[in-house]
């Protein structure tokens, strides 16, 4: 009798699917999150299970949290005799956090993300950062060279200081299409981002609102583009010695944080 090919379902692109395949990067992205067995690891859109596996091997509690449908029983079948495993079949964008039991205060998650949400997730990690100490993340390339952005790059933008504010960041490594299958079109980058624990923002509302008011016209300066908040945003400016013709990509994060303790 012919053998079938495959029991796997087509990978779906409206869900972002492109599997992990090259086991080098599997594993360098498992050594950099060092799992340990005493540790609860989330990790967002399991897939084939290609970085479960490795993870359930390290005797870590894993909790994989996938949306499509097709991968539930798959995954089910897979791990079905590892008592470390659990599966949440839900849209991680919904997930709250806080209610996943785990065995330490703050857990680590690692996910290659998908990415049509991969900023929508990055902002809702960033919101519920007390329930993490660091994240590994896989992203598209020229995501991580946005979020990496120093003060003077044209890449920064809204999320390098969003990131900035709450989380150290470190560029770990590239990885080329031929690593996924299907490949995507573009490079992508492992970044690690540890959660800051005693973070300085003073206004958590007012600071997000002031960054995306701020880059909201990149290339007018950083005077036209406040005065959509501060009615005195020249003053404010002045107080804190920053020059109004300058643009929102050139501010530092600590001048940001300036500009919200002058507000008033
Ligand atoms: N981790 C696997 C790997 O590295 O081979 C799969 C990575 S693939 C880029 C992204 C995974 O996220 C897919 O399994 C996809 O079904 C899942 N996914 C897509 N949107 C999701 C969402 N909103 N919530 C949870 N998982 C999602």
């Amino acid at each position: 009798m012919k053998k079938k090919r495959s029991e796997k379902p087509f990978a779906k692109k409206s869900l972002g699917q492109n599997f992990l395949i090259d086991q080098n990067y599997i594993s360098k992205i498992i050594s950099e999150l060092v799992p340990q067995p005493e540790e609860t690891i989330i990790e967002i859109g399991p897939g084939r299970g290609a970085l479960t596996k490795l993870l359930l091997e390290s005797g870590a509690k894993i909790v994989a949290i996938e949306l499509d449908q097709d991968l539930i029983p798959i995954l089910q079948k897979e791990f079905e005799d590892c008592e470390n495993f659990q599966l949440i079949e839900e849209d991680a964008l919904k997930v709250d956090f806080t209610k996943i039991p785990n065995s330490q205060i703050r857990k680590k998650l690692v996910a290659n993300l998908p990415y049509y949400i991969s900023t929508a997730i990055l902002q809702r990690l960033i919101e519920q950062r007390e329930q993490f100490s660091e994240f590994i993340l896989m992203l598209q390339k020229e995501v991580v060279d946005r979020i990496t952005a120093k003060p003077g790059n044209r890449e920064r933008g809204y999320l390098t200081v969003l990131v900035e504010a709450f989380c150290e960041a470190d560029k770990l490594f590239d990885v080329p299409p031929t690593a996924f299958r299907p490949a995507p079109k573009v490079w992508s980058s492992v970044i690690r981002l540890r959660v800051k624990e005693n973070s300085s923002i003073e206004n958590e509302n007012l600071f997000k609102d002031l960054i995306s008011k701020g880059f909201a016209q990149k290339r007018k300066t950083i005077l036209n583009n406040l005065k959509l908040l501060f009615p005195n945003a020249f003053e404010i400016l002045q107080n804190c010695r920053i020059e109004p013709n300058r643009r929102a990509e050139s501010l530092s994060l600590e001048e940001w944080q300036k500009i919200i303790s002058h507000h008033k």
